[in-house]
């Protein structure tokens, strides 16, 4: 059967040359980078290189990188553990609607200690108006969390603006940019916050290891005691085989960069239009331009998403609904919902990722494939499909 995995937002396969870089860790270098002897200079070396080139990745200082064990324990290390040094009287979080779990769960999990977090709304694109941020600012404020790209429906924010409003407010700000790492120029300089995240596994390196860019000076109570290792910000032995992993995969990223961006936004758009343009009642979600480069959401009115994922993964073709983590649960996307949709359309998102080895072929192989199983699950499901009721979700939208 034909395969084609267009879900490289949920994860990518680990790219032959972030598996031959790690092997020798796996094997041979087995050393404990604490350890005083050869061997763990030597794992101590490969960490210290592979700070270096996630560093110079992100226009960073190595000594503002602190490896940690995946995109998540990077959010809830920078949003609780930057969170647990605020005096008393500034214990409010602003945290965008449109957050991936584990930024909206770390800041839940603040609240039974006496924090008041709010979410700052979207607009029907998922994007986050600086002023909506400015109007919720107060003087309790202590940090700001708002991704880079949202993981679902792949709308880019303006977090160099959001910066420059907590700068001037004397408040924290970290950003969430485990999908645009590697995939769009990612400057903590350029940006202007105190915190950001990244993982390996979304740009072709191993699952397990991440990073939290740190900026000197920005007030962080660690999560994982015991040790002093990452400079006393996450102890536990590091894990070198996927560190070196981590900065192989970024460094091909960054070769690759500049010609994979445009190359799958080409793609993207050609794609869209294509489903546009062969099903019925198909909307485009998020942003029409401001948006991932691979990404590719839609809802087709009436079909329910997991209906419509089944019938896909019969026709080998592998897509998500929701963010990976929550995929396979019913519940409505939070962010579908935050954007205003009603409970029935944020069931019925669905979302295409694109990825280095994803050809024309393979998205024209989709779009039959859509055009087909969008008509046969209306025509299964009832003679009075509801067409595009409550609110109006998107503007089917031309791409150039
Ligand atoms: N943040 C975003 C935006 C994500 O898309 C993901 C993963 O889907 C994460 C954080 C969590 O990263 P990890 O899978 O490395 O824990």
């Amino acid at each position: 059967m034909r395969a084609v995995y267009l879900d490289h937002a949920a994860t990518t396969p680990v790219d032959p040359r972030v598996r031959r870089a790690m092997e020798p860790y796996l094997k041979s270098e087995y050393g404990n980078p604490s350890s005083l002897h050869r061997w763990g200079r030597r794992a101590r070396m490969a960490i210290d290189a592979a700070r270096e080139t996630v560093a110079a990745a992100l226009n960073a200082d190595p000594a503002e990188i602190c490896f940690v064990s995946s995109g998540t324990e990077s959010c809830n290390l920078a949003v609780i553990g930057c969170a647990l040094k605020a005096p008393p009287h500034r214990r409010h979080i602003l945290v965008s609607a449109v957050e991936h779990h584990c930024v909206l769960h770390a800041a839940e999990w603040l609240v039974p200690f006496g924090y008041t977090v709010e979410q700052i709304p979207v607009d029907r694109y998922g994007q986050v108006d600086p002023d909506a941020v400015r109007a919720r600012l107060r003087d309790e404020t202590w940090l700001v969390s708002v991704m880079h790209a949202n993981n679902e429906i792949g709308t880019l924010q303006t977090v160099e603006a959001i910066a420059r409003l907590c700068k001037e407010c004397g408040v924290w700000f970290h950003v969430d940019a485990v999908q645009t790492f590697g995939l769009l120029p990612v400057d903590v300089q350029a940006i202007g916050c105190d915190l950001l995240s990244v993982s390996a596994h979304k740009i072709y390196g191993p699952k397990g290891v991440g990073a939290l860019y740190v900026r000197a000076m920005t007030p962080l109570q660690p999560l994982m005691v015991g040790g002093g290792q990452e400079r006393d910000r996450r102890a536990g032995t590091e894990n070198v085989a996927g560190i070196v992993g981590f900065a192989e995969a970024v460094k091909v990223a960054r070769e690759m960069l500049p010609t994979e961006a445009e190359r799958q936004t080409a793609l993207r758009d050609q794609f869209i239009q294509a489903v546009l343009d062969a099903v019925p009642d198909a909307f485009l979600t998020g942003h029409p331009t401001e948006r991932l480069p691979g990404n590719a959401h839609f809802r087709f009115t009436g079909v329910p998403a997991d209906s419509l994922l089944i019938a896909l993964d019969r026709a080998g073709i592998a897509a998500s609904s929701g963010a990976a983590c929550s995929a396979g649960s019913l519940e409505p996307s939070h962010v579908l919902l935050a954007l205003g949709w009603h409970e029935t359309a944020a069931q019925e998102g669905i979302r295409f990722t694109l990825g280095r080895d994803t050809t024309w072929d393979d998205l024209a192989y989709t779009v039959e494939v859509l055009r087909q199983e969008v008509a046969r699950i209306r025509a299964t499901r009832s003679p009075a499909r509801p067409t595009a009721g409550g609110r109006v979700v998107s503007q089917r939208t031309p791409l150039r």
